[in-house]
């Protein structure tokens, strides 16, 4: 008799349910500053399914033509090292709910210190009103999440030159610890080309900027951005689509700048990562 029971529960379970979602992530030991490209592939369509990651929610907001969700899950550089979860929710068309904790080791990475002196004067542009402005019209720029991915495989390096400041950098200015250095610098003559690390969409191109200089975001698609800042020259505006090397704009010194420079960055969701991992995806 309990064998009987036995065997029609699991038949009911089986009959009823669908499957979980296959949920895959790459890469699966990664390190702060790094990005976990997560796929879910269901049974069916998916009324809604989320991710809970680093205290934050990320929703999977796109279905690709091959029936996969995916998401591109930054890594803060401020994520201490050791084991970490994803937990994963989703709901099917039929009302089916489900989820899955995946642990996820992150490995340690040391990105050092840097001092910089700056004069009152140069400290002061800092903390001008006029800033604020600035750094809310850069944001929303950030906050952009187009459906489409616009990038294809490995971005490309935006300009040629020596890289001065690398990313996740702690800053001290003047003594005091300032802030987490967001993208790289690379040092290049004033009106040295820059190039698009990607195919993507201009969001934001503004040349009245007194912090960042000249500024240039581009739009990727699926929550993912490129910025370059203190540029001499903007070759492109907003809601123009560009391709992968095209010219964008020139290494300038404008803003807050020691040099002439780019100031180069990449964010996954409104999260600085590490510019050299793109360059260098783990998947083809
Ligand atoms: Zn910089």
């Amino acid at each position: 008799m309990r064998i009987w029971i036995g065997v029609f529960v699991l038949l009911a379970v089986q009959g009823a349910g669908l499957a979980a979602p296959r949920v895959t992530m790459v890469p699966d030991a990664p390190r702060p500053g790094e990005v976990i490209f997560v796929t879910l592939e269901p049974e069916q369509d998916l009324l809604r399914a989320a991710c809970s990651w680093n205290g934050r929610s990320y929703r999977f907001q796109f279905r690709g033509e091959d029936g996969r969700y995916p998401l591109a899950l930054p890594v803060s550089a401020s994520t201490k090292p050791g084991e970490h979860r994803a937990t994963v929710y989703w709901k099917y068309a039929n009302g089916e709910m489900g989820k899955e904790t995946i642990a996820v080791q992150v490995r340690p990475r040391d990105f050092g210190v840097q001092r910089l002196r700056l004069s009152s004067s140069q400290a002061k542009k800092y903390s001008s009103p006029d800033t604020k402005r600035e750094k809310k019209l850069i944001w929303a720029a950030l906050d952009r999440v187009t459906p489409e991915r616009l990038w294809r495989g490995s971005f490309a390096m935006p300009v040629e030159g020596r890289i001065s400041t690398p990313f996740g950098i702690e800053r001290h200015v003047n003594g005091k610890f300032s802030y987490r250095h967001r993208g790289v610098d690379i040092a290049a003559p004033e009106g040295t080309p820059v190039r698009a690390a990607a195919d993507g969409i201009v969001a934001l191109a503004d040349d009245s900027f007194l912090l960042h200089g000249q500024t240039i975001v581009l739009d990727h698609g699926q929550g993912v951005e490129s910025l370059y800042l203190h540029l001499s020259r903007i070759e492109v505006s907003a809601g123009e689509r560009v391709a992968r090397g095209q010219v964008i704009g020139r290494v300038g010194q404008t803003g807050v700048a020691t040099g002439p420079h780019l100031h180069f960055a990449v964010y996954a969701y409104h999260e600085a990562v590490d510019p050299f991992f793109w360059m260098d995806l783990p998947f083809h």
